[in-house]
């Protein structure tokens, strides 16, 4: 028989992922400290649970989706949480986006409790959310991942299982730390589009079709540094030179160029480094490890 699930945090990505479960005909118990939060689940035909406790004798499988690390263990570990009122048959997922070290204290009290366990935070925006087309990067133990894995196709378009517990939110960590670099990058960019009297629509469609896609771990670092490839391709040096010039470009335009400043530190030291400057761009991955003293990173090693 199917788990009934109970959804904790029914907000701006809990409230649309828990009616996409709920229209799917999912046996569902919401519970948000928000009471307002519950009710487009009830009309969905969702029981609405008074406390954690009540929501945990009532399901199968607890789904939390909470702003930060303090709610999440509040509400499984806390007293009058999910482990106090669980039972050994059960499983929890965690959908939030937390600190791992969070996520490895909740894995072994949960585990010691003989709860079943998996991280399984979110790629994508609150639009997929709505839709039910969201991504997990999902970490557990293969038996936890067959179970969960039904349940988050109901929510979702795309399950990467990334390995054990705790690896689900460490891929989202990175996976946001390049989003939300990027996103900073972008802001300076358009903005320097938008001082140089550029058509911010055609602007796009040309950085649309280019490597400004982040096409750099889509097809290029796949066919260049990390199968050993460092040959130019666009050299290092030029690379510099180029965001040199955006960078004087947007002085004289009045836009600061937090991130871009950092990136072309970053080029200046790798350029002034034996062999760097003549190297493929993509080799910066090659500068950076060795700066930290870690083995390059490359497929299959
Ligand atoms: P949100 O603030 O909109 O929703 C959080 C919900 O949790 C609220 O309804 C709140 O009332 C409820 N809540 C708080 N404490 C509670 C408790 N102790 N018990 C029960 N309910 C409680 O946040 P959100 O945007 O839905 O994000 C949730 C998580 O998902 C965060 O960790 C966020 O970083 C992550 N995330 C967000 C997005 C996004 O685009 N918004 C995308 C991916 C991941």
């Amino acid at each position: 028989m199917a788990d009934r699930i109970g959804f904790i945090g029914l907000g701006a990505m809990g409230g649309p992922m828990a009616a996409n479960l709920a229209r799917k005909g999912h046996d569902m118990t919401v519970y948000d400290t928000d009471l307002a939060k519950t009710v487009p689940l009830a009309e969905l035909g969702a029981s609405v649970a008074g406390s954690v406790a009540e929501l945990t004798a009532a399901v199968d499988l607890v789904i939390t989706m909470l702003p930060d690390s303090p709610d999440v263990e509040a509400v499984l570990l806390g007293p009058g949480g999910v482990r106090e009122n669980g039972r050994p048959d059960m499983a929890v997922i965690d959908m939030s986006t937390i600190a791992p070290a969070t996520t490895d204290r909740l894995f072994t009290a949960l585990t010691q409790a003989g709860i079943g366990f998996a991280d399984a935070p979110v790629g994508r925006l609150v639009a997929h959310a709505i839709r039910g087309e969201s991504l997990f990067m999902v970490g557990a133990s293969g038996n936890d991942f067959g179970r969960v894995k039904p349940v988050l196709e109901g929510m979702g378009t795309t399950i990467h299982h990334c390995g054990g517990p705790g690896s689900g939110i460490r891929t989202k960590l990175v996976n946001n730390l390049i989003a939300i670099s990027v996103c900073q990058v972008n802001a300076e960019a358009v903005t320097l589009a938008q001082a140089f009297g550029l058509d911010i629509r055609s602007t796009l469609d040309v950085v649309n079709g280019t490597t400004a896609t982040n096409g750099h771990l889509v097809s290029a670092w796949p066919n260049k540094v990390l199968v050993d490839d460092t040959d130019p391709g666009f050299r290092i040096r030029l690379a510099h030179k180029d965001v040199a010039l955006a960078l004087d470009a947007a002085k004289d335009a009045g836009i600061p160029m937090i991130a871009g400043s950092a990136v072309a530190q970053a080029l200046t030291a790798a350029k002034g480094t034996a062999g760097f400057g003549e190297k493929d761009f993509s080799a910066l991955l090659d500068f950076v490890s060795g700066m930290a003293g870690i083995k390059p990173p490359r497929f299959d090693t």
